[in-house]
């Protein structure tokens, strides 16, 4: 029996459309607008989509959208005093730096200068500590969506052992998290897992988040798992995820879909952040 597919795109218009109710609420209450500002370093063309489309998101919120564009050739110093700008500016709530930065820019220098309750991408040591003692206050925006996706499809966590394909900052550790937070028994695998289709074939619920195209495979996946797939890899013209879907499809009881699974989810849930941040600065 095929998988039933989660469609983000479905999932994200329903969590955007409480943004936006909120954000109306919000600016009547404080007079302003809640305010984003994404800083992007260099011409990375990937990362320019992303901050064009980050841009969008907030203008059909109703969030003060503002994107600061700086040459490759920027300092550290040069950018570190943007920030240091937008932590001081009462209008900017929530501040993104898009990540990659130039290799000449310690990103995590960077990331560490936004002031903890504007860091709307939940990557502030200040804000892992939080998430790893149990405050979800700004939590990093895809691990968060993927875990809203799988509340609003009524997929149990409790109980279920999930397991989690990558341990990065930004995706497999804070998925770990989220997903222990509500009760799973969490396994987080990484490239020195040995025997690493029989861990993966234990999971309730699959998080694919490694960056190799089609690397998740049916042998990988428990019968009528939910196998969510964060991979983004550009193969040619085309987008794939990690996993290999018309393989897993077949085998898992839900999955995620590339494009149009998690990728709008983590647009929805940065969206969901900035209210958050300027609630946090406005109360
Ligand atoms: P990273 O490169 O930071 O991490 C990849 C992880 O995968 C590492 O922990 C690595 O292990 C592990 N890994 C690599 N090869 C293997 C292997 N052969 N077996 C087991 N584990 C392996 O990637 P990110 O977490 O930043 O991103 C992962 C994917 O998700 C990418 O495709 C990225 O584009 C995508 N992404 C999508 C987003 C969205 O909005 N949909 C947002 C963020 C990311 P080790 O630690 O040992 O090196």
């Amino acid at each position: 029996m095929a998988a039933e597919v989660l469609d983000g795109k479905i999932t994200a218009a329903k969590l955007t459309e409480e943004v936006k109710k909120e954000v109306a609420e919000f600016r009547e209450r404080f007079g302003i607008g809640p305010g984003l500002t994404v800083v992007i370093v260099g011409e990375d063309p990937a990362s320019k989509v992303y901050v064009s489309r980050k841009h969008k998101a907030c203008i059909d919120t109703g969030i003060n959208s503002e994107v600061i564009r700086l040459p490759e050739t920027t300092s550290q110093e040069e950018l570190l005093a943007t920030i240091d700008r937008l932590n001081g500016d009462q209008a900017v709530h929530g501040i993104l730096v898009q990540l990659p930065l130039p290799k000449h820019i310690d990103a995590e220098k960077v990331l560490e200068h936004i002031r903890p309750d504007k860091d709307v991408d939940g990557f502030h040591p200040v804000n892992v500590g939080n998430l790893c003692v149990g405050r979800e206050n700004l939590v990093p925006c895809t691990p968060y969506g993927i875990v809203k996706m799988l509340e609003m499809n009524e997929i149990a966590i409790e109980g279920k052992r999930a397991v989690i394909i990558g341990r990065s900052n930004i995706v497999g550790k804070p998925m770990s998290m989220l997903l222990l937070a509500r009760n799973a028994t969490v396994t987080v695998c990484h490239s020195r897992t040995k025997d690493l289709a029989a861990v993966c074939r234990e999971g309730d619920i699959l998080v694919a988040a490694i960056g190799k195209p089609q690397f998740v495979t049916k042998d990988m996946v428990k019968p009528g798992a939910t196998v969510i797939d964060v991979g983004i890899n550009r193969v040619g013209d085309r987008l794939v995820g990690d996993v290999n879907f018309a393989d897993v499809a077949g085998t898992a009881g839900h999955i995620t879909p590339v494009p149009g699974g998690v990728g709008p989810l983590t647009i929805a849930m940065l969206l969901h952040n900035t209210l958050k941040a300027a609630a946090l600065q406005c109360k």
